[in-house]
């Protein structure tokens, strides 16, 4: 009996840290997976609480995408004053607009803060305001009054506004030959691109295949001597205008001497702003643009701006959270989601209760 009775203590003993390990393990698995269920509830909560009325949150709305050309001392047609481009951006910011990168737009991957309007900035023909060093007591700086120092200058006033900017240059980047590479990466370390405007300000329609390619592979060649792995993948149609139509792709895509060149997205001149990525009727590669001047005509800056002040219910509004793609209920069907299967459509009705 007594043997027995050893038998089954010992059994006890063998079988308890047994016991007490695999309890523990089950107690450790509950408990992380009460911890995943109390992140997802969390997540969703912080989603669910994305307040509306407040932001009205529209994705499928209307982007700006600014053109910029010279930043001068004096105003004019394709000139723009410091001082006036300094209020352009003073005045984006505080209308709620924050700055995103070109690419973002076009791959709609656009990263800001609920209730906040996306805006492109955009500079033509690599002049010498666009991006000018100078001495000064001695030391080489940026000129605070050209468009690469004020953007730097709003930016830190407002880090929230960002940097985001495209320079569309040609064979002489910003007129200062001894810092042209140098100027390029600053960019690039900046946070701000560099974009393909032919190497010799060419109109496209007036050339066959082997130039078209030509000078556009001799911008990407020319940018890679100072950022090796760069990849100029937008290009601004100098003048606005297209090759003639059987040489239109090789503004897209194309090679020169071994040089490759593969554009996501084509800026044109003017007139009105972009479709939202989300929106149906958006197409990469015919991006209109809006004229940055002081005139207050249809195309014109001031025009957009001033009917989005009076009417933001056009104006691209972001949710905060790039895994949806938030519109009001009647934009539904303006949306095309096949381009961008990871993301979730949500949509409200603020007439209807939530
Ligand atoms: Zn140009």
């Amino acid at each position: 009996m007594k043997k027995y009775v050893t038998l089954f203590i010992l059994i006890i003993l063998a079988l308890i840290p047994l016991g007490c390990s695999d309890s523990e393990t089950v107690d450790n698995k509950a408990s992380s997976e009460i911890i995943d269920e109390d992140k997802e509830n969390q997540q969703t909560e912080i989603k669910s609480e994305l307040d509306y009325a407040k932001i009205q949150p529209n994705e499928a709305g209307q982007i700006m995408v600014l053109m910029y050309h010279s930043i001068a001392p004096e105003e004019g047609t394709w000139t723009r004053t410091p001082e006036n481009f300094r209020n352009d951006l003073e005045n984006l910011y505080h209308e709620g607009y924050r700055l995103v990168p070109l690419r973002d737009v076009i791959l709609g991957d656009i990263d800001i803060e609920a209730g906040k309007t996306p805006v492109v900035l955009t500079f033509d023909d690599g002049t010498l305001g666009h991006f000018n060093y100078i001495k000064k007591d001695g030391e080489l700086v940026i000129d605070p009054d050209s468009a690469v120092g004020i953007i730097l200058e709003i930016n830190e006033k407002y880090p929230d506004f960002g940097t985001a900017a495209t320079f569309y240059i040609n064979s002489n980047p910003f007129r200062q030959p001894e810092f042209a590479e140098r100027k390029l990466r600053d960019l690039v370390n900046f946070g701000m691109d560099i974009g393909n405007h032919t190497y010799n300000h060419m109109n496209m329609s007036e050339h066959g295949s082997k130039e078209i390619q030509k000078q556009m592979a001799k911008v990407q060649e020319l940018v890679n001597k100072s950022l090796p792995d760069y990849s100029v993948d937008t290009l601004a149609l100098p003048f606005g205008i297209w090759p003639q139509e059987q040489y239109r792709r090789f503004a897209i895509s194309g090679e020169y001497e071994g040089i490759t060149y593969e554009n996501i997205g084509v800026l044109e001149v003017g007139s009105h702003p972009s479709f939202s990525p989300f929106h149906k009727d958006f197409d990469p590669l015919s991006i209109p643009r809006v004229r940055a001047s002081y005139e207050e005509g249809y195309g014109h800056f001031k025009f957009f701006f001033n009917n989005y002040q009076k009417d933001p219910s056009n104006r691209y509004i972001s949710d905060g959270d790039s895994d949806y793609i938030t519109v009001p209920e009647e934009l539904e069907d303006k949306i095309d989601m096949d381009r961008f299967p990871d993301k979730k459509l949500r949509t409200y009705n603020l007439d209807k209760e939530q």
